[in-house]
């Protein structure tokens, strides 16, 4: 019997454990950290051997194979070592897709990706598919394809899963932009972090689409190291096109094969550019699905954005408080800051990912009234921001973040949530740094 171990046992990691469970094999699952009770049930359920706390050496290199949960570096000894022994090290989703199948589309970029992979998964659900959604969004892939048996999947790619993958192969691959992130992981080097990201469309092959954004100059500098065979769809709200993406006058125009979708921008739900190459993409991809043009529009018309994404939370005294703690990178808070349309007094901060606040300054002199840092250590943001934002207060909690927006707001004005960094110094993740956000407001 072929052992497989599995590393991590959180969200991905034990669905591989199932799915390797449901498909008879020898599979061992085992957490340096302290595995989350709802997963411990799950494992006990299943019957699978776990531990938590350690890696037992003898037991994991012992494996014909080990699934790697995307939140482990390469870098940590158990992996290196597995690697050093000559171990193959996949991800869940390589695992999963072995499996399967279903068609799959697949969604990567820096920002975007939890926007467009839900949007599209509701146009295909609307469209009356039988279709899952998973990746780094909502269950595990593995565990869908463990316990369901669906004709389509929608996936949310993170490059982390992105590396452990070698025979996955798309049927629709979407590459929404490539941006400086998580280059901690990447030995600070953008070229690995985008290499990442285009394997994408690793092994598609004639017949597959290929959809991406025409206007992001790194994804447009990669396309020719690539021998690509999938028919290729690009979106763009600069340049019209005869084939994929644009905009032409007020209207979304999205052509594929001979098919025409058309829809007017102004009826989107959501603001921004961001949203517009969101919708784009999203319909691109369910286009090529095959999902019915009138279906798609309707979708289109009806979604209202995800939580933590430029969400409008409430107005105060004439103050709008909006929360997007979910930009957790210079990209994402640009493209929010182009969006607002009152003058803005900005929260931002956390742990810095080694930013850089540069691009920011035309839209911050432009839009940005006042400046809260909310963070541990402020340094970077202040001496960025010093004597181009008029206003800037140095906060370390969100209470006291959120007095400060509060008094410094007049009527008309926009408070806006968008750290640009991550949240683990104040918070557990941007969900619960969003959810308090929210929640101060509301109390007042
Ligand atoms: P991801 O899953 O890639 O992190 P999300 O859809 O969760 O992306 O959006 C994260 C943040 O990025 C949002 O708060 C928003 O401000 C910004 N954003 C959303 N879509 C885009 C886009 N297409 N391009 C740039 N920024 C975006």
């Amino acid at each position: 019997m072929r052992r497989l171990v599995v590393l991590g046992g959180e969200e991905s990691g034990c669905g591989s454990a199932v799915l390797a469970k449901v498909k008879n094999l020898d599979v061992f699952v085992s957490d340096i950290g302290t595995i989350p009770e709802v997963y411990r049930s799950r494992l006990s359920e299943w019957d699978i051997p776990y531990e938590q706390g350690k890696h037992t050496e003898e037991v994991i290199l012992s494996a014909d194979e080990i699934v790697k949960s995307p939140g482990i570096p390469d870098s940590v000894p158990i992996v290196v070592a597995a690697r050093r022994l000559g171990i193959p090290i996949i991800s869940e989703i390589e695992f999963a897709s072995r499996y399967t199948q279903a068609k799959l589309v697949c969604i990567t970029g820096s920002n975007g990706k939890t926007t467009t992979t839900t949007l599209t998964y509701q146009m295909l659900k609307d469209g009356g598919y039988s279709v899952g959604v998973g990746g780094n969004i909502g269950e595990s892939f593995a565990y869908s394809v463990a316990t369901q048996n669906y004709d389509w999947y929608v996936l949310e790619l993170s490059s982390f899963q992105l590396d452990g993958m070698f025979d996955f192969r798309a049927d629709i691959a979407l590459l929404m932009n490539i941006t400086p992130d998580h280059l901690d992981r990447y030995d600070y080097k953008m070229q690995n972090y985008v290499d990442s990201k285009m394997r994408v469309i690793r092994n598609q092959r004639v017949g597959d689409s290929f959809i991406y954004c025409a206007d992001d100059a790194t994804i447009a500098g990669e396309l020719d190291r690539y021998d690509i065979k999938s028919d290729i769809l690009p979106f763009s709200v600069r340049v019209d096109s005869n084939v994929g993406g644009s905009i032409v006058g007020n209207n979304i125009v999205c052509r594929v094969d001979g098919t025409e979708l058309v829809f007017d921008s102004k009826s989107l739900n959501t603001g921004g550019i961001h949203n517009i190459y969101n919708a784009m993409a999203a319909s691109l991809s369910a286009i090529s699905a095959g999902v019915d043009i009138s279906s798609i529009c309707r979708t289109l018309s009806e979604f209202r954005g995800v939580e933590h994404r430029l969400e409008a939370v409430k107005e105060l005294d004439g103050v709008e408080y909006i929360n997007d703690s979910k930009a957790t990178n210079v990209d994402s808070v640009w493209y929010a800051l182009e969006s607002m349309t009152k003058p803005v007094v900005w929260i931002a901060g956390g742990k810095d990912k080694g930013n850089d606040y540069s691009p920011l300054l035309p839209l911050v002199r432009d839009k940005v009234k006042a400046l809260v840092c909310m963070g541990l250590d402020n340094e970077k943001l202040l001496s960025s921001f010093d004597g181009v934002i008029p206003v800037i207060k140095d906060t370390n909690s969100l209470d006291a973040a959120m007095v400060a927006a509060q008094s410094l707001a007049v009527e008309g004005d926009v408070v806006l949530l968008s750290p640009a960094c991550a949240s683990f110094d104040l918070f557990k993740s941007y969900e619960d740094r969003g959810e308090q956000f929210k929640i101060w407001i509301g109390n007042k």
